[in-house]
């Protein structure tokens, strides 16, 4: 594969249905998600004084620091997880997204080409979205061509994806406005893709980590939603992707936060089920919450 702006990486990327949000809780997980965070990962130790030395306030110590939360056995449950992805042979890491743009175009357009996989991508399975994307590519890609392509002809390339009607008109509009704000590239912040009509923010952060190699935040789609609450790696259980990725992002260290995404869509894809999950195949059961043990 070839890089946008930095050198190769392996993971792929899953394209699965974006959960309806309230647009109140979008804004308000979106303001959230702004405030710098709290240090992560704090030691579990609390601050011992030794005698002689004051009570610690003398001293300008602040006060202990309480444990932060993390969910139990997930160090392990991650690992046996890589385990079961080893051979990385799941749909989304033979048709992801990083599978559907062209490696050999210019890197803007090569930005654009990811920008509108995930936009198709959403309610679609990434089998059907690759063989848009690669009929769309034989027409030729770019922000001018789609701008250029009549609506009739775009639905017709894009016909089976989910909502396809819908993503005529936002592919349009998005187009549009890439052109004309951006000089025909796309942006390169969470808060100006959230505003592309038809991009939610699992797509805005994996555009962020594949287009532009930054991680901006986890990309929570209906697979990590889902086995992140089966397994308890969310204080209470969530409601919405968005909440999810804010639980998640509280304890979970930074250095994993892209791996996340292909790891475990991929993992729901081929063994954490949405519906009957394969637990009499999955090497979590004995440490699963949700393990069905029959
Ligand atoms: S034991 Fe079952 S529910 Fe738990 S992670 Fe494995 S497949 Fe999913």
């Amino acid at each position: 594969m070839v890089s946008l702006s930095r050198p190769p990486r392996s993971p792929g990327y899953g394209s699965t249905p974006a959960a309806v949000l309230p647009v109140a809780l979008v804004s308000q997980i979106h303001s959230a998600a702004s405030i710098p965070r709290r240090s992560r990962r704090r030691k579990s130790v609390a601050i011992a004084y030794e005698s002689g030395q004051g009570d610690g306030a003398e001293q300008g110590a602040s006060e202990p620091q309480r444990p932060c939360w993390e969910p139990r056995d997930w160090q392990q449950q991650l690992e046996r997880i890589r385990e079961m992805r080893r051979s990385r042979d799941a749909p989304v890491d033979e048709m992801g997204v990083e599978k559907c743009y062209d490696s050999s175009a210019p890197p803007q357009v090569m930005r654009y080409q990811v920008l509108l996989s995930l936009m198709l991508s959403s309610q679609t399975k990434d089998q059907v979205t690759s063989a848009a994307m690669l009929r769309l590519r034989q027409h030729g890609l770019t922000v001018d061509s789609i701008l250029q392509m009549d609506d009739a002809t775009l639905g017709q390339i894009i016909y089976p994806v989910g909502f396809w009607r819908n993503k005529v008109k936002y592919i349009k509009q998005t187009t549009a406005i890439l052109k004309e704000k951006y000089g025909g590239d796309i942006p390169r912040t969470v808060e100006e893709l959230v505003q592309l009509p038809g991009v939610g923010p699992k797509m805005a952060h994996l555009a962020m980590n594949i287009a532009w190699d930054s991680v901006s935040g986890i990309a929570v789609d209906t697979h990590v939603h889902r086995i992140t609450n089966r397994l308890k790696w969310v204080k209470k259980e969530t409601r919405y992707p968005e909440e999810t990725r804010v639980a998640l992002e509280d304890w979970l260290p930074r250095d994993l936060w892209r791996e996340i995404n292909w790891l475990f869509v991929g993992f729901g894809q081929q063994t954490c089920l949405p519906v009957n999950p394969r637990c009499n195949e999955c090497l979590n059961q004995d440490i699963c919450p949700a393990a069905k043990r029959h």
